[in-house]
């Protein structure tokens, strides 16, 4: 009992199904890029609360957006490490 109700703070629930209007496109990297960690992967569903059709549809569009090079694949594609290669 004592132990049951520590990690609950408030229910989860899916940004994309309570806000209709919250693009999911990869050209929205800013939206897109709440949904993965610093190191560039994807968060986990039962952490950040997307339902099942909606992490499917980001899942695709995150990968999308790293093709188009608006997120990067690994924490060393990142911000200089890139910049400092191409000189
Ligand atoms: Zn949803």
């Amino acid at each position: 009992m004592a132990f049951k109700k520590k990690f609950t703070p408030r229910r989860k629930f899916c940004r994309f199904c309570a806000d209709k209007d919250l693009p999911l496109d990869y050209k929205r990297a800013d939206i897109l890029r709440d949904f993965i960690t610093e190191r560039g992967k994807i968060i986990a569903r039962r952490i950040t609360g997307t339902c099942a059709h909606h992490q499917r549809l980001l899942t695709r569009e995150i990968k999308r957006a790293r093709q188009m090079a608006l997120l990067f694949y690994t924490a060393g594609h990142s911000s200089d490490v890139k910049k400092k290669s191409q000189i």
